[in-house]
């Protein structure tokens, strides 16, 4: 399996403007910004969505979760933001490597189409 366009950037073969990043994750500017803030969260482990999520990933899986916030604050987002996981083909999952959209700077519609 060629390496995802995720892949490349945690292994910084293309260049991505980084939020955020320590051992397990990376925070990024998507390059295609559907809100004035538009930032992806992923795991450095490879895992396709979250439907591929193990037991085995409760750590990995966790650690995302928890720095979801800590990603938005240092986006200065502070009244408020959404978080999405599109999953698979009906989901709108375009990239196979499970991402977190960490979406705000203005108020939000709801619901998505
Ligand atoms: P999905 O559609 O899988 O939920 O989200 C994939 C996201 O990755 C999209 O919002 C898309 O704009 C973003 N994306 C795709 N390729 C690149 C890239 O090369 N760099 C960055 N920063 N974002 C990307």
């Amino acid at each position: 399996m060629p390496d995802t366009i995720f892949k490349k950037i945690i292994n910084k073969e293309i260049p991505a403007n980084i939020a955020y990043e320590d051992d397990l994750c990376i925070a990024f500017h998507d390059v295609q910004p559907k809100a004035p803030v538009h930032v992806l969260l992923i795991p450095k482990q490879e895992i396709e969505n979250v439907a591929a999520l193990t037991e085995n990933d409760r750590d990995v899986a966790g650690h995302l979760l928890v720095k979801v916030h800590e990603v938005a604050e240092l986006l200065d987002l502070e009244n408020g933001y959404r978080i999405v996981a599109n999953c698979g083909a009906d989901g709108g999952q375009s990239v196979d490597h499970l991402h977190f959209h960490i979406l705000g700077g203005r108020a939000l519609g709801w619901p998505p189409g």
